[in-house]
């Protein structure tokens, strides 16, 4: 069974909702034995409001608890998800070091300082550009950063868009992708599938659903083995969404494995 390494909880992710039991009620009812807890955490985020950030020690304390809720057939993997900004990278690298998490996922929300979820100027850019600079920026973070296992959700900056031909193609920027891939593959991290873009794709009608195959064939190209899967579920009913019909896709392109990580030590499950 491929782990899922990529779940919030509203209880430290301030846009989740759903309780650790609701979540570990999903990860049993799918069969799962293993799951990746990756609570939201933003260093100076544009002020909305919300708190993106929490007390590290407290998560480490209740994660305890979880652990025991979940019991011996369904191991919890302690994860954190940061989102990058330039002028963040050294933060994010020593708040990873505090407490013994098992995942340390890194994602790009923001484009200019902005949260393009709710402010839509990006996208105002032609397409390529608004590419280049965002993978651009994903490859800045896993340059600049050192304590982290997983490059998250690199399709994230199409999630909202109003095009639906939008679409992040290798094609568009592959002189930042190959930087992108080439920092991740020389530190030994991973790069992951974010299922819930394509579920976002689906529902939204999209012109394509699953990621480009060229962008997997690339990394594949260059040397990538270290995939992870996550379903960034939010709310009940999304854990582990489109997970099967990921795998078949990465088994049709030639993957046969996935990982995921404990204690920052990566483990291959086959697909
Ligand atoms: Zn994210
Ligand atoms: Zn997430």
């Amino acid at each position: 069974m491929v782990t899922d390494s990529h779940n919030h909880t509203k209880h430290f992710s301030v846009d989740a909702g759903q309780t650790i039991d609701e979540l570990i009620a999903q990860a049993r009812e799918g069969g799962f034995t293993r799951i990746g807890i990756t609570e939201h955490y933003e260093v100076d985020y544009p002020d909305d409001g919300l708190d993106w950030t929490f007390d590290l020690n407290a998560y480490n304390e209740a994660f305890k608890g979880w652990k025991t809720k979940a019991g011996p057939d369904l191991e919890l993997l302690m994860g954190i998800e940061f989102g990058y900004q330039t002028h963040v990278a050294e933060e994010i690298d020593r708040l990873a070091t505090l407490i013994p998490f098992d995942e340390v996922l890194l994602s790009v929300h923001l484009f200019r300082g902005k949260d393009f979820y709710v402010d839509r100027e990006c996208y105002q850019l032609p397409k390529k550009e608004l590419h280049k600079e965002y993978i651009g920026t994903m490859a800045e973070m896993c340059e600049k950063c050192s304590n982290y296992d997983i490059a998250a959700h690199y399709d994230y900056i199409n999630r909202y868009t109003d095009n639906l031909n939008n679409f992040v193609l290798y094609e568009d920027c592959p002189k930042e992708f190959d930087r992108f891939f080439e920092a991740l593959i020389s530190k030994g991290k991973a790069l992951e599938i974010n299922t819930k873009s394509i579920q976002k794709h689906k529902e939204r009608g999209f012109s394509m659903t699953l990621p480009d195959p060229a962008v997997l064939n690339r990394y594949r190209e260059m040397g990538g083995k270290m995939i992870t899967l996550g379903s960034d579920s939010h709310f009940p009913g999304t854990f582990a969404v489109c997970f099967n019909e990921a795998v078949e896709y990465l088994k049709s392109l030639g993957f046969k494995e996935s990982v995921y990580f404990k204690d920052h030590k990566p483990y291959t499950e086959p697909l």
